[in-house]
């Protein structure tokens, strides 16, 4: 026992420190998305394959080996997207020169109330004119994917700015707004759109876009249609119609710190 403790070196502990910061700046990332429980199954397997290797239980260490390192290859593909996404993070800045992978590290701000009146209120006037808006709003993860997809903007949120974003001669109405903190973030940003197929019919790319987004992320997507006016809030993948009345309430049911 005192062997063990004599043995560990400088280099072990460095070791040990840069796979936890590792391990954390991964979870950041993932926090909030599908990937977290296969991220989870796989530190998991992960821990109990070494367990199994330190009591030297051979068959089941060399089973357990075995598919940890197919487990690899298999992961690297089933992520391939993300993974391009992440090492293209590494390197990127943000608009305010902030590296994007150092910013994972930093611990989150404190939680800013979101300006749900001023959203609801420039959603109201946008389907009154038949306006089509698609806004995301995040909770607990931050959408940098989905950012880089469009335009950095970083401006806080006013209605007469949310209006003129949406409005149909702008450069930046096509696509989707993201809201973190309480701040316009990006425009013009592509979402994904979902595979569902027991959407009713009439709801067309823009509809299909938000519930692909809320599938993946912890976030509440507001969609104004063109066609009708309607207001819907989609989340966890699932569509609600909203009405003018109720529409500031629910929101701030949906943005509360423990929902
Ligand atoms: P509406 O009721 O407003 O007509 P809809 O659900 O019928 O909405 P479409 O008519 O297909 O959807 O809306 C097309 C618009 O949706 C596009 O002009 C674009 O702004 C937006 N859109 C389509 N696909 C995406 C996407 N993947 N990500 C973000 N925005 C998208
Ligand atoms: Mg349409």
């Amino acid at each position: 026992m005192v062997d063990l403790f004599i043995q560990i070196r400088i280099v072990d502990i460095i070791d040990v420190v840069l796979v936890a910061l590792l391990l954390y700046g991964l979870y950041r990332l993932l926090k909030g998305t599908a990937a977290i429980s296969i991220f989870v199954g796989i530190v998991a397997i992960f821990l109990i394959w070494q367990l199994v290797n330190a009591l030297q239980m051979e068959l089941l260490s060399s089973i357990l080996g075995a598919f940890v390192s197919v487990g690899f290859i298999a992961l690297i593909i089933i992520f391939q997207p993300e993974i391009r996404r992440g090492l293209f993070t590494i390197g990127a800045k943000t608009q305010s020169g902030e590296n994007r992978f150092l910013r994972i590290f930093k611990h989150k701000k404190q939680r800013i109330t979101l300006d749900t009146e001023t959203i609801c209120q420039a959603c109201k006037s946008m389907s009154d004119i038949k306006q089509g808006a698609l806004i995301v709003i995040t909770r607990q993860n931050t959408v940098p994917d989905i950012v880089m997809t469009g335009v950095e903007i970083d401006a806080e949120i006013s209605k007469p700015l949310i209006e003129n974003i949406f409005f149909k001669n702008s450069p930046l109405h096509d696509g989707a707004m993201i809201i973190t903190d309480n701040r316009i973030v990006a425009a013009r940003c592509i979402l994904p759109v979902t595979n569902k197929s027991n959407l009713p019919g009439h709801y067309g790319l823009r509809h299909r876009a938000a519930v692909g987004v809320s599938e993946n992320n912890d976030c509440l997507v507001l969609v104004v249609s063109e066609e009708t006016g309607t207001i819907s809030l989609v989340k966890e993948g699932k569509i609600e119609t909203l009405q003018p009345l109720t529409m500031k309430e629910i929101l701030n049911r949906e943005l509360t710190p423990n929902s």
